[in-house]
C-alpha cells in the first residue's frame, strides 16, 4: 500500500463526511430505499440478480433493531410490487443480536415471515467469530419456519469444513466467502493460498451434498479455479451462483460469466449508515483512493 493511500485510509474516520463521500460512492447504492431500487432495477435490466442490504451493524437499542426490522419488511413489499429479481441479506447484529439472542430471533422471525408471505428468500450474513454459533442457532430456528433461508460460511475459519459436514444437505443454501473480519490465527487461516484452497474444498463439499452455493468472491484467480472445477466435473448450473459486492471493479468478468450462462448476483448495500461500511471497503482496497483521486482531477 502506498504511504499516501495508507495515510488517507487511517485518517478517513476522523475526516468530515463530505470528504469521504467521493470514496464511498462506488460501493454504496445511495442512502434511501428509492436509491437502492433504482440501482437494482438497472442491474436486473443487465441480467444480474441482486441481494439488498441495509447498511449497519451492532445496533444497541431494541427500538432501533425493530425499526430496521420494519424497513426490511417494507423492502420485501417493494421488491414484490416492483417485480425485482432481488432477495435480502441481513446482519444479525443489525436487528438485535448484540442486545440478546431472543431479540434477534424475534426480529429475524418477523422478517422471515414476510419473505415467506412473498415467496422470497432471506440470507443471514455471517459476522465475526463471537457471533458464529448464535447465527447458526438462528439459522436452525428459521429453518423450522420457512425453508427459503440461507446462511454464510467463511473459508478463513478452521471450523467451516466441520460446519458444512454437519449442516449441508439438499435443503441447505450457503454463501461461501473468504471472511472479512480480523480473526486470530488460532481459529482462522491467515495465508491467502490456504484461504483460497479451503474455499474450493468447501465448495466441492457443498456440491457433493447437493447443497446450493453462492460463490462470493472478486478474486479472479479463485474464479478461474472454480470454473475449472465446475467445467471439468460438470457441476449443474442450478446448484450455484456467483456473487459480488456492488461497485467492485471486475473488468468485464461478470458479463463474461452471464454470457456463459451462469447466474450472477450483486450485493447492493444502501442506507444512511454508509460511512463505516465505506471505510471498511477502503481499508480492504486502498488503491481505490488513487483511482478516485485520478478520476476527480481528470474531470477538472
Ligand atoms: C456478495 C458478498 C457477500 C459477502 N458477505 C460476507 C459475509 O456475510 N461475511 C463476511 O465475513 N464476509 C462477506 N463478504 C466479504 C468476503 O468475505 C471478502 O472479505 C471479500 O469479498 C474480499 O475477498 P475476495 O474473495 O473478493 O478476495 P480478495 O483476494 O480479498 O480480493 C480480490 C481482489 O478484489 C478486489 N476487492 C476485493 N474486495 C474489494 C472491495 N470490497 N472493494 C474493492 N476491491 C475489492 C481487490 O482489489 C483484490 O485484489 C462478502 C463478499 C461478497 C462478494
Amino acid at each position: 500500500m502506498s504511504l499516501f493511500n495508507s495515510i488517507v485510509t487511517s485518517a478517513l474516520p476522523i475526516l468530515p463526511k463530505w470528504f469521504a463521500k467521493p470514496f464511498a460512492r462506488p460501493y454504496v447504492a445511495g442512502q434511501t430505499e428509492d436509491d437502492a431500487v433504482t440501482h437494482i432495477r438497472t442491474l436486473n435490466e443487465k441480467g444480474f440478480s441482486a441481494t439488498v442490504d441495509i447498511l449497519g451493524e451492532h445496533v444497541l437499542t431494541k427500538e432501533k433493531a425493530r425499526d430496521i426490522t420494519a424497513q426490511y419488511c417494507h423492502l420485501y413489499d417493494r421488491i414484490l410490487n416492483e417485480s425485482l429479481d432481488c432477495n435480502i441479506s441481513m446482519k444479525p447484529t443489525h436487528v438485535g443480536l448484540n442486545i440478546s439472542l431472543a431479540e434477534a430471533m424475534s426480529n429475524i422471525t418477523t422478517i422471515l415471515k414476510k419473505a415467506q408471505e412473498h415467496n422470497n428468500f432471506l440470507r443471514i450474513d455471517m459476522e465475526n467469530s463471537p457471533f458464529t454459533d448464535q447465527t447458526i442457532e438462528i439459522y436452525h430456528h428459521c429453518k423450522t419456519i420457512y425453508n427459503n433461508v440461507g446462511m454464510v460460511i467463511q473459508s478463513y475459519l478452521h471450523r467451516s469444513i466441520d460446519d458444512i459436514l454437519l449442516l449441508a444437505d439438499d435443503q441447505f443454501n450457503s454463501r461461501i466467502c473468504k471472511g472479512i473480519y480480523k480473526e486470530s490465527e488460532y481459529i482462522a487461516y491467515q495465508d491467502r493460498e490456504e484461504i483460497q484452497g479451503n474455499f474450493l474444498k468447501l465448495a466441492k463439499n457443498m456440491v457433493t451434498r447437493n447443497a446450493y452455493s453462492a460463490f462470493a468472491t472478486h478474486d479472479q484467480e479463485l474464479i478461474d479455479r472454480l470454473l475449472d472445477w465446475i467445467i471439468t466435473d460438470k457441476v449443474p448450473k442450478d446448484l450455484f451462483e456467483f456473487q459480488v459486492l456492488y461497485g467492485v471493479p471486475m473488468n468485464g468478468r461478470l458479463e463474461a460469466l452471464l454470457g456463459a450462462g451462469y447466474k450472477v448476483r450483486v450485493y447492493v448495500p444502501y442506507g444512511p449508515d454508509w460511512f463505516d461500511y465505506s471505510v471498511r471497503r477502503l481499508k480492504e482496497n486502498p488503491k481505490i483512493i488513487s483511482y478516485v483521486l485520478k478520476n476527480f482531477f481528470r474531470k477538472r
